[in-house]
């Protein structure tokens, strides 16, 4: 026996005189003294059951029983609507079925939400994820993720990619995350770390002969929930022998063209765009600039050196930007908060009116120099970041965001996908110390292969980062393949030999037995189909996510453990706040 002659969405015009037999849930139930009208719908679409009891009277009986959301299985004849019936905006609206049989198939009590009510609490919608997975949003979003990720493993299968399981337990890999941990009853007291990337083992394929590995990868990492975050959460992984920077780009932008046509969509231009590190940083103050808009940072270092203003005089860096507006005093005091938010003290402006008149409280200390430097055009303002080159970078770089937002010149219907290159290989923590700015085991550019171990500033890295519209999508980089190099490398972030040995032994043991030279890269997939499927969060694309405090409504996870597992584990839980 089969269930359904066909999906709900399915009915046609072509089926009129046919019997068919429909399954599906209840989308609505209209009484129409004695008629019985019901909505029935999958994943599909809605068709439209008539239950007449002069026809059908045992069906009648058992339509007054059926609520919202019940699985029906119903069975009669196709016919045509009646003209003044017929629904255009439905697909099936032309035709109905004529019931003469229905079975409830499955109950349902009554819904803590409607599936077609808007803003529902997401935690809700979470607890009840079966119901939130029913509705349209949530099935367009599942049936685009499918179709991203079929297209994506087709191009890496052409590509000549193969697709390469690794463990999630593991010992920790250095991605900047702490680690989930997991016990071991075996080995109580030693603990396993959930990957928070394949990345050592997909080197080990390198190693191991794999020359083309990929996987779509679950990695774990424990760094608090956001709008693009989870602890869990999924990448492209991949990972090339014998390649180049080049070769690399190349299969990332394949992957990005195949995810747009496979949705139909018009796909953005090869090769993409590319800007280097230093330069994102000085034009637009972030490694994962918004190219959707203009609204350039400028240097005015130069042009302030003997400045009367003495904030300016005094800076290492003085930079700039001109908004397309002339801010009035409210809109400018809020500008300065938001650049108080990303370090600044204060903000210093030139307004220029519409009618050209200048209001600014540093004009006068500026020369005529300085102030044909900033060339406002009437109708703008320009707005400084003066002090540290990275806290002026930070400042202005939030400032052109929010100005993107506020002016809205982000949202131009473009899809702008760009890397950023150049990254250098290490850069200085708070303390002094240096630390890998990618991950330690990303080479510097073909030719260093020393550097001041001291004070590796200027080491530049082989590095790659995806941007699409302002969001960064993954990173990537040419690895260090000589086992003296990676040494050196770990010396530098000031690893023993001994640490490094005891953390990395593996790897530099590989490396040491014919490694070729290899680069990959990882892309965050759930970050890519977010926003293909436009939505602003990834939550909306993954189907039972945490919420922000970490839990998961549906099952109550995460749960005090009873003292015995515990014990067993040989763990001891210390008391918590609200315990
Ligand atoms: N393992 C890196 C990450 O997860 C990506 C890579 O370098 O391939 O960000």
């Amino acid at each position: 026996m089969s269930w359904r002659d066909l999906r709900c969405g399915e009915l046609r015009t072509e089926h009129i005189g046919t019997r068919v037999t429909v399954a599906g849930w209840t989308d609505t139930r209209r009484d129409h003294g004695g008629l019985v009208f019901i909505d029935l719908r999958d994943h599909t679409g809605k068709l439209q059951l008539v239950i007449n009891p002069e026809r059908a009277a045992e069906a009648a009986g058992i339509a007054h029983d059926i609520r919202n959301e019940f699985v029906l299985q119903a069975e009669g004849e196709v016919v045509a609507r009646a003209p003044e019936a017929v629904n255009p905006g439905l697909p099936t609206g032309e035709v109905e079925i004529q019931v003469d049989r229905v079975t409830i198939l499955s109950r349902s009590t009554p819904l803590p939400f409607q599936l077609d009510e808007e803003n529902v609490d997401e935690t809700l919608r979470l607890k009840y994820r079966w119901l939130d997975l029913r509705r349209d949003r949530m099935q367009r979003n599942f049936r685009l993720s499918h179709t991203v990720i079929a297209a994506i493993r087709r191009t890496m299968d052409d590509l000549g990619f193969i697709d390469v399981w690794t463990p999630s337990m593991t010992r920790g890999t250095p991605e900047g995350a702490r680690d989930f941990l997991t016990p071991v009853r075996l080995q109580p007291g030693r603990f396993f770390a959930l990957a928070q990337s394949p990345q050592l083992f997909k080197q080990l394929c390198m190693v191991g002969g794999i020359d083309r590995y990929y996987q779509i990868a679950t990695c774990w990492r424990d760094e608090d929930l956001r709008a693009d975050r989870q602890f869990e959460f999924r990448q492209l992984d991949l990972e090339l022998a014998f390649a180049e920077q080049q070769d690399v780009l190349d299969v990332l932008e394949a992957c990005v063209v195949a995810s747009f046509e496979a949705l139909g969509r018009e796909a953005p231009a090869r090769p993409f765009p590319r800007l280097t590190y230093p330069d994102a940083m000085a034009r637009f103050g972030t490694d994962k600039p918004d190219l959707r808009f203009g609204l350039e940072i400028q240097d005015a270092t130069g042009v302030t050196r003997g400045s009367e203003f003495g904030v300016f005089a005094g800076a290492p860096c003085v930079r700039f930007l001109v908004a397309p507006r002339a801010f009035s005093r409210t809109e400018l005091s809020r500008l300065e908060d938001v650049a108080k938010q990303w370090g600044a003290k204060g903000l210093a402006y030139i307004v220029v009116d519409e009618s050209g008149e200048v209001r600014s409280p540093i004009a006068k200390f500026l020369s005529e120099e300085e102030l044909s430097a900033f060339s406002a055009e009437p109708g703008s303002t320009v707005l400084f970041g003066a002090g540290a080159e990275d806290v002026v970078a930070r400042v202005l770089g939030g400032l052109r965001l929010h100005l993107g937002r506020e002016l809205e010149l982000m949202e131009t219907g473009e899809e702008l996908f760009h890397w950023v290159l150049d990254f250098p290989l290490f850069e200085q923590e708070d303390d002094g110390r240096w630390t890998f700015t990618h991950h330690p085991f990303t080479a510097p550019v073909a030719g260093v292969e020393e550097w001041d171990e001291a004070n590796p500033a200027g080491v530049q890295g082989q590095h790659y980062d995806l941007i699409w519209n302002g969001w960064e999508l993954g990173s990537g980089s040419i690895r260090v393949h000589d086992v003296e190099v990676q040494q050196r490398v770990f010396r530098t972030m000031g690893l023993s030999e001994e640490e490094a040995q005891s953390k990395f032994g593996f790897l530099l043991e590989a490396l040491a037995m014919g490694a070729p030279p290899h680069g990959g890269f990882a892309m965050g997939i759930d970050r890519f189909i977010a926003r293909m499927a436009g939505e602003a969060d990834i939550r909306q694309v993954i189907a039972f996510p945490k919420i922000a405090s970490g839990s998961d409504p549906l099952t109550g996870a995460p749960t005090p453990m009873p003292a015995e597992v515990l014990r067993e584990l040989g763990i001891a839980a210390l008391p918590t706040k609200d315990a």
